[in-house]
């Protein structure tokens, strides 16, 4: 496949894995380009006015993968170094993601390149409203339906539903997943991703018969899916030895108090002053010595040089991309490190996303026990799916979880003809 618009480190790991999985399925070259490259993509320019009476523009994009199986789903990210092969990337990842699990969308991803950290809350608002402004033409409950990532949350979805509706003269909750449940979210979504990343650290634990009560781990990103997974994982016995965010890492092998990390992120937004533990070099806590490892903030943080060095038993992809198909090939020769590759490690945000949707479209509300029930046995079928097929085929974990997402989407694409 020659040169894009998306061309870039993510986007070529996306092409990779994906190349590598076409290569297994045997899928013939011509027919490749389509099931691979994004079927559209839409950059706007989002102006804001700022606080001190200036004016600043911002870059925003949304890439919609396909549209074979139904509306596009996918996240939003507010990030300052984002670009258009990086939501492409994430946006291709997300279909793999929905078909594995079973659910009927195509993956989408969207975002803003900006720092969200260094705006007020008022320009937050403003630019978050504008930049779905800009989207009205292009999404939809129907046609493509947006969430939170990285960089936004509850608050920005509220504003983007409350936007959308405002110029559709309804209220029209299921454009958008990941609200508060006050404004028609559903019970459980916030916690889902990091709910599944432990649920799914749960079911290879008992695989590979290693007690979780005891055991260490160390989690990167303390953010939705960080903090949760962390949170989830001190409730169920295991000591946490070592977090990081973007301020700064803290390692201790005696364990973290995970309760005051908590209250410290939530009264000053980061890890920074939490601990009186000494800082740690962010790179290297991934290579310390831990049971599991979460990585849960960004991409390809896991790479050639640092893979060989890992001394966890199980690896949790809580974050998207975040292992290089360089580090996937020194991984596939350590057979004593189980990976639960992101496509199905994260994939209880998108699940719960779905229920949201559906509850939205009937108006008809279920309750947290219920919403978990559903997530969990939804993430064990596709787990026993994963290891059968890593099993019977001799595939890595990721190349099993792709492959099976990938077919899905093949098959689809096939029996529907070209146009979607
Ligand atoms: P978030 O914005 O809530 O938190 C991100 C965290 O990562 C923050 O603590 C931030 O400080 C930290 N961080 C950023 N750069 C870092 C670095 N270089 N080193 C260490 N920490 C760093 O985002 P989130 O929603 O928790 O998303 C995290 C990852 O999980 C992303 O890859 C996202 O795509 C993925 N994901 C999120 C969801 C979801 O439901 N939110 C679902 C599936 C996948």
């Amino acid at each position: 496949m020659t040169t894009s618009i998306y061309s870039g480190p993510v986007f070529e790991m996306a092409r990779q894995q994906f190349e590598n999985v076409a290569d297994i399925l045997d899928i013939d070259q011509f027919e490749r380009p389509r099931i691979f490259m994004p079927k559209r993509a839409l950059a706007v320019s989002c102006p804001i006015h700022r606080d001190d009476g200036s004016l600043t523009v911002f870059q925003g994009y949304r890439v919609q993968h396909h549209l074979t199986l139904g509306p596009t789903k996918g996240g939003t990210r507010f990030a300052p170094t984002l670009d258009v092969g990086e939501v492409a990337a994430l946006a291709i990842w997300m279909s793999w993601k929905c078909a594995l699990a079973g659910l009927p969308y195509g993956g989408a991803k969207g975002g803003v390149a900006v720092d969200p950290r260094a705006l007020s809350p008022r320009e937050l608002e403003a630019l978050s409203r504008r930049y779905m402004q800009e989207m009205i033409p292009f999404v939809g409950p129907h046609v493509d339906v947006m969430a939170p990532d990285m960089g936004t949350n509850e608050t920005v979805m509220a504003w983007f539903m409350d936007t959308y509706s405002m110029y559709q003269g309804r209220t029209v909750a299921e454009v958008v997943t990941g609200k508060p449940v006050a404004t028609g979210g559903t019970a459980g979504r916030r916690e889902a991703t990091g709910r599944g990343v432990f649920y799914l650290i749960g079911l290879v634990a008992e695989r590979i018969e290693l007690p979780l009560d005891g055991a260490r781990a160390i989690v990167q990103g303390y953010g939705n899916v960080g903090a949760v997974a962390a949170q989830a994982l001190a409730a169920a016995g295991v000591r946490i030895v070592g977090v990081s965010d973007h301020s700064v890492a803290y390692y201790d092998p005696k364990g973290l108090d995970i309760a005051a990390l908590d209250l410290h992120v939530q009264r000053t937004g980061a890890l920074i002053g939490a601990a009186d533990q000494a800082r740690f070099d962010g790179r290297d806590l991934l290579v310390q010595p831990c049971d599991i490892l979460v990585p849960a903030a960004t991409e390809r943080v896991i790479d050639a040089e640092n893979a060989g060095l890992l001394q966890c038993r199980i690896l949790a992809e809580g974050a998207n991309g975040p292992t290089t198909p360089e580090a996937d090939a020194i991984l596939k020769l350590r057979p004593e490190i189980h990976v639960i590759p992101d496509i199905l490690c994260n994939s209880g945000g998108v699940v719960v996303s779905y229920f949201e949707w559906v509850q939205g479209l009937q108006q008809f509300f279920w309750d947290e026990a219920e919403v978990n029930a559903k997530l969990n046995r939804t993430l064990a079928r596709s787990f026993e799916a994963v290891c059968r097929r890593a099993e019977s085929r001799r595939l890595s974990n990721r190349e099993a979880a792709l492959s099976i997402g990938v077919e899905r989407v093949m098959q689809a694409k096939r029996s529907r003809g070209l146009f979607p």
